[in-house]
């Protein structure tokens, strides 16, 4: 990534830093790679470190492929719980199942008298077991559905288990239990533990101020990849008193303030131009900030407290309205602002990116390429993800995953970037591809100064941030041919993966 020298064959460094590329000699210990291939550290712009670490710690049931899959996990997960634990379970899909069923009550019996919870993978739905519905039945009653929520119910009118929509997360979500100062401890651990060992040497995390207090500024020395944190807290008026003196350093640093102006494309709310094709009165939502008409205030507020701010928006409006709090709130010396998601753009508006901040999500196309063609319809189908034409505008891309919602493994993310192939391997907006080499920019130097780290280019001076795969990623054919990560180096220190995937001599 650094255009002076894009080619190397060693690299040299110390106490965190890379001293030299191609130094004369090698010197103390030296890792051989033999033949692989090490880039600049892989940076994911936009995750949520401490809530996907929760999901880490769950019974993970999406390997279920049929009911018996799916109770032998959770009797496995039940013998190691104490008697009155909640069993919390995630990801099953019926989509994935040999027979088409959907889960009920029955398939937790496993989990005994204890009540138990299993989400469906996208979170709209779950199953509860017997107990967990006595219990949510003594809080609430079941015989009627929330609003744009449904219960489903058996012939007797008892509910067989199955929560969907806003009765899942309206009505399950709360009676959960949240989880204990040391399991949120342990959850980070977890999360840093996954992130490391798929490559990745930092991450753009959006969290809770009260989370980074209790949960990840205490394991600050044990990082083992670099966070920089955007804010969740938006209450009205905004108190900036924790960002603006938190001790930053380069492992963990607050960099901003994050707000939503609209919701999603696959729930309709995502805030739009023009009314949704398959819904033709409706064109979205605008929340928060930007529905009380505030949004420009608090953007001026947080650039000048000397923070980055980052504005969620996926439909075309929001993201013009994000563009527009940006013009109305730069100043000389102001930090830069993120536009988070960006899915949908008008044309005049991707030019209005040149020297801006687009922080995007590959797999995320990849996952809404369906349900995109039937909600902007055919004639807008050319402002879903314009990677390329923002890329010739000049648009600083920085690419993540907002994991939990989708893996954070960083390699699909590239695969989705440069092949345009949607989650059922059909090309989606193919035009609009990036070569491997804008792509990796966008999880390195173009990561890296979006959030303000000072790695994402193997130069002398910069953090020896490091990222080993088993093949070159210039040469594959990313259809057919991912490269594997087989070493991950934060600060010169192996973090994750197979050190055998190199060998190590001293000189
Ligand atoms: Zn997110």
């Amino acid at each position: 990534m650094d255009p002076s020298r894009p080619l190397a064959s060693s690299i040299a460094w110390a106490e965190g830093r890379i001293l030299a590329v191609d130094p004369p000699r090698p010197l103390g210990r030296v890792i051989d790679l033999r033949g692989q291939t090490a880039l600049p550290g892989l940076i994911d712009a936009h995750l949520h470190l401490a809530l996907g670490g929760e999901t880490l710690l769950q019974l993970d049931l999406s390997t279920a492929r049929h009911r018996a899959d799916f109770e032998r996990l959770v009797a496995e997960r039940a013998a190691t719980l104490p008697r009155d634990g909640w069993l919390i379970a995630r990801s099953w899909n019926e989509d994935a199942f040999e027979e088409r069923c959907t889960p009920d009550r029955t398939w937790l019996r496993a989990a005994g008298d204890r009540p138990a919870v299993a989400w469906r993978m996208d979170h709209h739905a779950c199953v509860l077991n017997d107990a967990a519905i006595d219990l949510l039945a003594a809080r609430q009653d079941l015989g009627v559905d929330p609003p744009g929520g449904r219960i489903e119910r058996d012939g007797t009118g008892r509910p067989t288990g199955l929560f969907q929509e806003a009765a899942a997360w309206k009505l399950v979500n709360p009676m959960l239990p949240s989880p204990s100062l040391e399991e949120r401890r342990e959850a980070v651990r977890a999360a840093q533990r996954s992130l490391a060992s798929l490559g990745l040497t930092s991450v753009g995390s959006m969290e809770y101020a009260s989370v980074v207090r209790d949960a990840i500024e205490p394991l600050r020395a044990e990082l083992a990849v670099r966070m920089r944190v955007t804010l969740l807290d938006r209450d009205w008026p905004l108190d900036l008193g924790y960002a603006t003196r938190f001790a930053n350093d380069e492992r963990l640093a607050v960099i901003g303030m994050k707000a939503f102006i609209d919701g999603t494309l696959g729930s309709r709310t995502a805030r739009m131009l023009e009314p949704y094709d398959d819904d033709r009165a409706n064109r979205g939502l605008l929340v928060e900030l930007a529905e009380r008409g505030v949004l420009v205030d608090w953007i001026r507020h947080v650039r000048a407290a000397g923070l980055s701010p980052s504005m969620h928006a996926i439909g075309d409006e929001a993201a013009r309205l994000a563009l527009d709090a940006i013009d109305a709130s730069d100043a000389p010396g102001a930090p830069p602002a993120r536009v988070e998601h960006a899915q949908t753009l008008a044309r005049a508006d991707i030019i209005r990116f040149a020297g801006r901040f687009a922080s995007m999500q590959p797999l995320h196309k990849a996952y809404d390429a369906r349900s995109a063609a039937t909600r902007l319809g055919p004639g807008r189908m050319d402002r879903f993800f314009p990677f390329r034409s923002l890329h010739h505008a000049g648009a600083r891309l920085a690419f993540g995953s907002d994991w939990p919602i989708v893996s954070p493994d960083p390699i699909l993310g590239l695969a989705a970037a440069i092949t345009g192939l949607d989650v059922d391997g059909q090309p989606c907006r193919v035009e609009e591809n990036l070569g491997v080499h804008e792509a990796l920019a966008a999880y390195t130097s173009g990561a890296a100064a979006c959030l303000n780290i000072d790695a994402g280019v193997l130069a002398a001076g910069k953090l020896a941030d490091i990222t080993v795969v088993d093949a070159d990623p210039y040469a594959c054919d990313w259809r057919t041919r991912r490269p594997r990560v087989t070493m991950t180096l934060m600060g010169g220190v192996v973090t994750g993966g197979v050190v055998t995937g190199g060998v190590v001599q001293d000189r």
